[in-house]
């Protein structure tokens, strides 16, 4: 599993970031960075999002999801 932001949604209201208890999130401009290798995938921060930009995606094989290239 990785966790992504989606770029298109995320609108850097900063919720997110406020939220994370390792500080694996950043805000650069209007948007939320994640530092992956930090990140504990706790999905603390997924609910907090209010236009979902947030979620743990599945890299094991690439049938499902399709994110990873
Ligand atoms: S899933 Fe947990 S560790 Fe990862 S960015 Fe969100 S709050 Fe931080
Ligand atoms: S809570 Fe959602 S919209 Fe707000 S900064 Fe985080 S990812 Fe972006």
């Amino acid at each position: 599993m990785i966790f992504e932001v989606d770029e298109d949604r995320c609108f850097g209201c900063a919720a997110c970031v406020a939220l994370c208890p390792v500080d694996a999130l950043v805000l650069e401009g209007l948007l939320a960075i994640v530092d992956e290798p930090e990140c504990t995938h706790c999905e603390h921060c997924i609910p907090a999002c209010p236009v979902h930009a947030l979620s743990l995606v599945n890299v094991k094989g690439t049938a499902s999801i399709g994110v990873l290239a």
